[in-house]
């Protein structure tokens, strides 16, 4: 199917123009505890590798930031993200420190968008009211699931009483961000009802965004192990489509868009930290573990915290891997990234010899399966079903002849 050029390829994506921007992300590894499938850089507080505390990781990180800094000049970031780890433990003192460095660092003086990751059970009113002073102004709350059976399987520190009295009786503090909340699909240990329950709950705090994962089996975790003893516990690729597309509904009736393949969000509130990334904008990251992209050239910071502070005492950047991206390889890319988003990807995005063959193939895909993409003479675009297939979707346009060299 070959859309008229005024047809829209979405109505959210032509309502809201797309901002241009490059973020700074900060990794804080510490959790309470370490969850069953967590394959993330963290650390339990009670398994801290030597060395290693609040203070020696902010020492480390005021360092990577000035380094950086100095390396790569002091671009300008409109959005500044906390990740994790859990940063909701980060203590007031420290937090204050890391944020006071990165403003005599970098150009912060324009972020848009200021996210920090926070657990339930790690909210109080103190840290609330000093996250908004120092310029929070977006929650993104891990969830993951309110059934008890479920929370307890997959490791996690509180329990479904415990998150939801912790949201209730911050209900005041917490109206002072754009709240998004993380949930889980896929979990072997509930009903796939328990999602729409849990979402039509969590309405209760007004989220303006929502993220929806599949559980996943990471090599090495606890639940990989566990799942090879109990093949029944593995995730189902079609109870996920399920789940996913019954929680779409869901939310699209109550005002939210599936702007991304695993993301929606209310009013135009997306991540516009997480855009960054899907948009193919410059970004830097500090912190172990941490990837950065700028112009073109991509970085991942070591994993260990010892190496990571052992490259930085030598004033050294801690830097594990870098990749300078040839045009292709950013082409290919950036059409992953831009067909996960409800833009697609336009013309201007790709080089013309490539952008040509693209649109060729997926003009041809479009009209075999038209329930999937939609291709208009500037933009490629996946439907909400095709983003449910999207990996296979940008296998079948990525291959042959397109890139006129292997990516
Ligand atoms: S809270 Fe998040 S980062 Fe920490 S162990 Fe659990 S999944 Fe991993």
């Amino acid at each position: 199917m070959i859309i008229e050029k005024s047809s829209p390829p979405k109505d959210h994506a032509t309502r809201y123009s797309l901002p241009a921007t490059s973020g700074l992300y900060i990794h804080i590894p510490f959790c309470l505890q370490r969850c069953a499938y967590c394959d993330f850089a963290s650390y339990a507080l009670n398994a801290l590798p030597n060395g290693l505390s609040f203070g020696s990781y902010a020492d480390a990180l005021i360092k990577e930031a000035r380094l950086a800094a100095k390396e790569r000049g002091a671009p300008r970031f409109s959005t500044l993200y906390f990740g994790g780890g859990t940063p909701s433990l980060m203590p007031l003192d420290e937090l204050r420190r890391i944020v006071a460095a990165l403003r005599e660092s970098f150009n912060v003086s324009q972020i848009e968008e200021f996210t920090l990751e926070a657990n339930p059970d790690t909210l109080d009113g103190e840290k609330l009211a000093s996250w908004r002073e120092l310029g929070v102004n977006r929650l993104s709350l891990g969830i993951q699931s309110l059934s008890d059976t479920s929370l307890k399987e997959l490791g996690r520190s509180y329990s479904r009483e415990e998150a939801l009295g912790a949201l209730a009786r911050h209900r005041d503090e917490l109206a002072a961000f754009d709240l998004s909340f993380d949930l889980l699909l896929n979990i072997p240990w509930q009903n796939p009802s328990q999602v729409l329950d849990d979402i039509r709950t969590l309405y209760a705090f007004e989220p303006v965004h929502l993220s929806l994962y599949s559980l996943k089996v990471e090599p090495g975790t606890p639940l990989a192990m566990r799942v090879a003893n109990e093949p029944e516990l593995a995730p189902d690729k079609d109870r996920f489509a399920d789940e996913m597309g019954a929680a779409e509904k869901l939310l699209e009736e109550s005002g939210f868009a599936r702007y991304e393949v695993s993301n929606f969000a209310r009013d135009g509130k997306w991540s516009l930290h997480n855009l960054t990334y899907w948009r193919g904008g410059n970004y830097l990251g500090l912190g172990v573990n941490a990837t950065s992209c700028i112009r073109g050239v991509r970085t991942r910071n070591h994993r260990e915290f010892a190496d990571y502070r052992a490259a930085l005492m030598r004033n050294e950047l801690p830097v594990a891997e870098r990749a300078e991206l040839t045009e292709t390889e950013r082409a290919f890319e950036r059409l992953m990234l831009a067909l996960r988003t409800m833009w697609g990807i336009s013309r201007d995005e790709l080089p013309l010899r490539i952008w040509k063959k693209l649109q060729a193939k997926a003009e041809e895909l479009a009209e075999r399966h038209p329930q999937l993409i939609v291709a208009i003479p500037e933009r490629i675009a996946l439907t909400s079903a095709g983003m449910n297939v999207e990996h296979a979707l940008v296998v079948e346009l990525a291959e042959g002849d397109l890139w006129g060299e292997p990516v």
